[in-house]
């Protein structure tokens, strides 16, 4: 068996520029090994959070006046040193997350394409922009809109923070960020690299409970909220955010429906794989996965036994630095039961339930938090395990008689994150417009599909804004219009 047992890492809260120390601290247990502890990071409160705001606002008074070539040039040193730090910072986020290292690579892979992306578009997306023609001279300026609160989820807490850091400096604004306590310690380290390549005060960084995120988002002094996590905490989010009327960006939960058209071939073993990865990247814990298969009538039974050839020769369960593992734990306690209590759920409404793939190493999968993957067959609509978001190993098949009532499944949800659809590309295609969803991908799901190039986020309850793409970026510029008309006098005011 492999040594899990490292020395606990400690990092730090960033407030203008010095490291601060907090008396309490968030304990960072090895979800492969909870008796192991990966690492502390501090436990900010309100004061810290009012400390970070009042550096983030003093800084902005300069940071604003910033060039973009200034703000791009030292995101693209920062850029470089994460490259260079990336071995230490994939076995950190895999050690605290649980996530498998090829997994941890992958997200930062992610953070760095969208960083690398913002940089070379942010000329053009978000650069002054002069229009002359006989009306007269009209400048679209981009102007910072001031103190940015981050606040991120645990499961992918390196890529939602970046995705919201790199366009709000670009865009010439400061911030401070707030990870997940139940994973702080490697995207504390990535910020503090970030932050090093700018002037104190621009990136502050605070690790916390609520009682931060509830600053963060009702101080007077910050401007926009950038927000990942679940919806619950998202319309918390929104009444904390009205008094001052902060702009928002919201990306929230998903409940992703994948809808496997009557042209899919269930004997198509490749496209079978990536239906399986989509459904079990990140041990489940992913916003965009596909969480609940609608699969014809017709083709149910074979689809089944496909599915689970697929899965058990995908699915690998175990320590997340044994390069053979595909899905390591689950990041935390309350996340598996309350995974685990959905598939009881399933089961005893009448779901058969059919555990997929490998367990490497049985004694360590006793000892963390585990869970064997399940497929849930015979689940029906208003199950909970259909209608909640799982964010876990664990995703049900429900059985359709035609396109037009799978399109209405797919859409009977508060939630409208992202979907899929698979089979015939063209007749695909025409189906994936009938979805209310902010992305729908195409024979591919989750994050095989997903494009930093283009803007991702949700309808409904899934959010409120669009994170990557042009919008990405523009969601952080404030436009400012300034007009000067050839005609200054309107011809039909009386003198
Ligand atoms: P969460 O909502 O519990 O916590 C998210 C963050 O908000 C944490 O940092 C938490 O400390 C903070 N927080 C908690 N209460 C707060 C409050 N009252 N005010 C301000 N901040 C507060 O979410 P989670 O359990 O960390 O993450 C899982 C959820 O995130 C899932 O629902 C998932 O779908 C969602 N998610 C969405 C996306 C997306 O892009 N749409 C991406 C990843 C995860």
């Amino acid at each position: 068996m492999i040594e899990l047992v490292h020395e606990p890492v400690t990092v730090h809260a960033l407030i203008n520029g010095e490291k601060v120390d907090t008396k309490d601290k968030i304990t960072r247990e090895n979800p492969s090994n909870p008796s192991e502890i990966v690492g502390y990071a501090p436990l900010n409160t309100k004061e810290d959070t009012v400390r970070a705001i009042d550096a983030a606002d003093e800084a902005f008074k300069t940071w604003r006046n910033s060039s973009l070539e200034e703000r791009i040039e030292r995101m693209e040193r920062a850029i470089k040193k994460l490259r260079d730090s990336e071995k230490e910072i994939t076995e950190l986020l895999s050690r605290e997350h649980g996530k498998p290292v090829y997994d941890s690579g992958g997200e930062l892979y992610v953070s760095l394409a969208w960083m690398e992306h913002a940089c070379k578009t942010a000329k053009d997306v978000i650069g002054d922009d002069v229009r002359e023609d006989e009306n007269g001279t009209t400048i679209i300026k981009h102007d910072p809109i001031g103190v940015v609160s981050a606040i991120a989820p645990w499961n992918y807490p390196i890529s939602l923070s970046t995705i919201k850091v790199a366009p709000a400096l670009l865009a010439g604004n400061t911030i401070v960020v707030k990870p997940s306590p139940l994973a702080p310690l490697a995207v504390t380290v990535v910020l503090d690299i970030i932050a090093e390549e700018f002037p104190p005060g621009v990136v502050n960084v605070l690790n916390g409970e609520a009682e931060v995120g509830i600053e963060l988002t009702s101080n007077p002094k910050v401007m926009k909220i950038a927000f990942t996590g679940g919806t619950e905490t998202g319309r918390k989010i929104m009444e904390a955010a009205a008094p001052t009327v902060k702009e928002l960006t919201l990306e929230l939960g998903g409940n992703d429906p994948a809808i496997m058209l009557p042209s899919f071939d269930p004997n198509d073993e490749k496209a079978m794989r990536r239906l399986v990865v989509s459904n079990f990247l990140t041990a489940g814990e992913i916003c965009m996965i596909a969480k609940r298969i609608y699969v014809p009538r017709s083709m149910h039974d074979l689809f089944v036994e496909k599915y689970i050839e697929a899965a058990n020769k995908w699915v690998r369960v175990g320590d997340p630095f044994n390069s053979d593992v595909t899905l390591g734990p689950v990041n935390n306690k309350k996340q598996k039961d309350y995974v685990q209590e959905l598939v009881d759920d399933a089961k005893a409404n009448g779901a058969e339930i059919h555990k997929l793939g490998e367990i490497l190493d049985p004694e360590l999968f006793e000892k963390g938090y585990f869970m064997q993957p399940t497929l849930v067959v015979g689940a029906k609509q208003e199950d909970r395990i259909v209608k909640e978001e799982q964010f876990g190993p664990t995703v049900p098949i429900i059985a359709y008689d035609d396109v037009d009532e799978a399109v209405q499944l797919a859409n009977d949800s508060i939630f409208g994150l992202t979907s899929s659809v698979w089979g015939d590309d063209q007749e695909a295609i025409e189906v994936a417009a009938r979805i209310e969803a902010g992305t729908t991908m195409i024979n591919t799901a989750a994050i095989q599909g997903l494009d930093v190039r283009y803007e991702f986020g949700g309808v409904k309850q899934s959010g409120v804004g669009r994170e990557y793409g042009e919008q990405g970026l523009k969601s952080y510029v404030n436009i400012h219009i300034i007009n000067n008309p050839n005609t200054k006098d309107l011809p039909h005011i009386p003198e």
